[in-house]
């Protein structure tokens, strides 16, 4: 289903408290996802290599200087 709307500027006033409240019901920070590796445990970014051991699917994947820390 095509909708032929022209959205463009509205002022201000023209918008009242609910309308914009409303439509500022969809904005909204989310958390970011948190998985942890199953090598060491350590959290992590999903889809990525372990920073902390460079293990990513149970293979390690990435050399990590772990002198520096
Ligand atoms: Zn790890």
């Amino acid at each position: 289903m095509k909708l032929d709307l022209q959205l463009f500027a509205v002022p201000a006033r023209r918008v009242s408290k609910t309308a914009k409240r409303a439509r500022r019901t969809h904005l909204k920070k989310e958390a970011p996802t948190v998985t942890t590796c199953k090598n060491c445990g350590n959290p992590l970014a999903p889809h990525r290599a372990c920073s902390k051991c460079g293990y990513y699917k149970g293979k390690e994947v990435i050399k990590v200087n772990k002198e520096e820390k």
